[in-house]
């Protein structure tokens, strides 16, 4: 067997640490160290040790034991013939709640019991609104608290103490953890969790506390919200269970509407726009109807080409920040007409020379390669 290593050496303090010194070591180590947080194949064992040196040191008679006579005590081991089997304190106190509920179904374990759950309602809203902001007002079904019963599902809101809990919603489990004994609160299932029970059922609710009914919720677009943003109401979500608590959170996620002609990127708006040879040959002007209620000019410079962007500054989306704007992005595009009439035909076959550029065909591909890499 191997040598036992000194107690305060394991918990890592002096040995002139005070008990509060103690305790926090203790504490961090065996935040550490607990087999249900650590999965190294050793954790166990080191837990263990960590138990057994706080044990020891946080009991003053077995301190001053060790102090003097080490792990060789007179007396044997102070734990008895057995040597140290397991800890009998309550690690909940020591460590603290927070610590065990993240074991048990979440952190919220605490008010978990005492506030309702958070409702997601969608929203689609139009790109245009998250140009100009605006107020919302939507009529939705929403859980609300029965009133019949005060929220309790109980007849006449007429509730006792649940006999189970004594009224404390939290019943003592006593756990097994490897070799270790340890004390953790759970939910009451006689009353779940709200420390009250009733003989005879509210009629309204059937019992559950809520009912449903159509609500106003009001509430702002944020300039440049984007699909997925969430806006947080508080306390419009389900109301706590048993009337006991406060409701849980509302929250409305925006769906951005599709556009007829832009796709968003970021803060830009892209669009395409695709016009006749003559346009792009000798240019022209577009005006196009805004989401931000202002024409669009588009100016088309002569001889652009299929493929060449014009930006517009300053149009597109708003900063969700408040300071400035995106662009409007447009793709120009060379429109083919499905047919042509006679006379175009003959029209475009004497231009045919014309147009068709200057030099040899390969040389024109290899400008155009040599323009793409540029
Ligand atoms: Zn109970
Ligand atoms: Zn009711």
């Amino acid at each position: 067997m191997s040598e036992k290593r000194d107690y305060y050496e394991i918990l890592d303090v002096s040995r002139d640490a005070s008990e509060k010194d103690l305790k926090k070591s203790f504490r961090s180590l065996a935040r550490k160290y607990h087999p249900d947080k650590n999965d190294s194949p050793d954790a166990d064992e080191k837990f263990k040790e960590i138990q057994e040196a706080y044990a020891v040191l946080s009991d003053p008679e077995k301190r001053r034991n060790y102090d003097r006579f080490g792990h060789n005590s007179p007396g044997g081991s102070p734990f008895g013939p057995g040597g140290f089997q397991g800890f009998d304190i309550n690690l909940e106190d020591i460590l603290g709640g927070d610590f065990f509920s993240s074991f048990f179904g979440g952190g919220r374990r605490r008010s978990a019991q005492n506030q309702g759950n958070d409702i997601l309602v969608r929203h689609e809203i139009p790109l245009k609104s998250i140009l100009i902001g605006g107020k919302v007002e939507i009529d939705i079904d929403l859980p609300i608290s029965c009133d019949d019963c005060n929220g309790t599902g109980a007849k006449d809101g007429v509730t006792s103490s649940c006999s189970d809990c004594n009224g404390s919603g939290q019943v003592r489990v006593r756990q097994q953890i490897g070799p270790f004994v340890q004390d953790s609160l759970r939910s009451c299932q006689t009353c779940q969790g709200s420390g009250r029970t009733y003989a005879v059922k509210c009629k309204t609710c059937s019992g559950s506390g809520s009912i449903t009914g159509a609500q106003t919720i009001r509430f702002e677009i944020p300039k440049g919200a984007q699909t997925g943003t969430r806006l947080r109401m508080r306390n419009k979500g389900q109301p706590a269970p048993f009337g006991r608590g406060v409701s849980g959170d509302l929250f409305i996620e925006l769906i951005i509407e599709e556009h007829s002609w832009f796709e968003r990127n970021g803060m830009d708006l892209i669009m395409s726009l695709p016009l006749g040879y003559s346009d792009l040959a000798l240019g022209t002007t577009i005006t196009l109807p805004h989401i931000d209620d202002k024409d669009l000019t588009i100016k088309i410079p002569p001889r652009t080409n299929s493929g060449d962007t014009i930006t517009i500054q300053s149009r597109g989306v708003p900063s969700s920040r408040g300071v400035g704007r995106g662009d409007v992005v447009i793709l120009c595009k060379l429109h083919m007409p499905k047919k042509f009439n006679k006379a175009t035909k003959k029209s475009l076959e004497s231009l045919r020379n014309e147009l068709s550029g200057e030099g040899e065909t390969l040389d024109r591909i290899i400008d155009d390669a040599e323009d793409r890499r540029r």
